[in-house]
């Protein structure tokens, strides 16, 4: 046995201990959010149903099922943390259109979105390209790197923007994914990839996040034997980088 006392390693594990519980603070309250939205909203229901009209109904269900998403997404995250962390997480490889699959995942943040007035671009998707890959897992990276995109918008900006761009070669299916939102520092660009790391400024305090997100998309993302880069600037935006090879089929 080494001892490690009073070295960089147990500095090292110290830090990640503290991350850790700092993690399980915020993820409890991440979860507890939605879960109050729901049962306050499901009270009103079993109390006063009989008084509301179909609309009021209507907007509280729609209500109570948006939460129930939200809670799901947050559970899933947490879920797929721990398997990648166990190492037990299998790949499920399927030949499939990476256009197709960005064109559904566009659709379901579509409202998001919508609701903070950005628009979103997929520039020349018509022609499909195909890639041997677990449709799931890379569905769950673009849906994380497209929420992001929407959600560290910069309200600032006249035009929020964020353009997805597909290209292809013999090997590889490469994505962009480009956002003129608040943007990262360089000083944080290798950092955000880890594990519950997240920027802590005036402008992301009030953005909901686990800081788990980017580091599952990492590892998701080379498990299929790709890359993903980071080019981003306070201020201006970010673009992430993303080189899929197409596998055999
Ligand atoms: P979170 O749950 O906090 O969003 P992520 O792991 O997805 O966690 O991202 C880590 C951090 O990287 C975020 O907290 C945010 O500060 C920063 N970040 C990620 N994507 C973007 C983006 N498109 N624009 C600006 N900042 C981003």
């Amino acid at each position: 046995i080494r001892d490690i006392s009073g070295t960089k390693e147990l500095e090292k594990l110290k830090k990640l201990d503290k991350m850790k519980m700092e993690f399980l603070s915020m993820i409890s309250h991440e979860l507890r959010t939605p879960l109050s939205a729901i049962k306050a909203y499901s009270e009103t229901l079993i109390d006063s149903i009989e008084m509301m009209d179909t609309e009021t109904l209507k907007e509280f269900m729609n209500t109570i099922y948006k939460e129930s998403l939200h809670l799901e997404a947050l559970l899933n995250d947490l879920l797929d943390f721990s398997k990648l962390e166990l190492k037990s997480l299998k790949l499920q490889k399927e030949k499939i259109d990476i256009n197709e699959l960005l064109k559904e995942i566009i659709k379901s943040t579509e409202e998001s979105a919508k609701s903070n007035n950005i628009k979103v671009i997929f520039e020349d998707n018509t022609k499909p390209i195909m890639g041997f890959i677990d449709k799931t897992r890379i569905r769950q990276v673009f849906l994380n790197l497209i929420q992001n995109a929407i959600k560290y918008f910069d309200s600032k900006k006249e035009k929020p923007e964020v353009n997805i761009k597909t290209t292809e070669d013999e090997k590889n299916i490469y994505v962009s994914i480009k956002d003129n939102g608040i943007g990262i520092d360089s000083k944080h660009h290798q950092k955000i990839f880890e594990k519950f790391y997240r920027v802590d400024t005036s402008l992301t305090y009030k953005v909901q996040g686990t800081g788990i997100g980017l580091s599952i998309v990492k590892d998701l993302i080379e498990m299929h034997g790709g890359s993903i880069t980071i080019e981003s600037s306070e201020g201006i935006g970010t673009e992430f980088k993303i080189t899929i090879p197409k596998g055999v089929d």
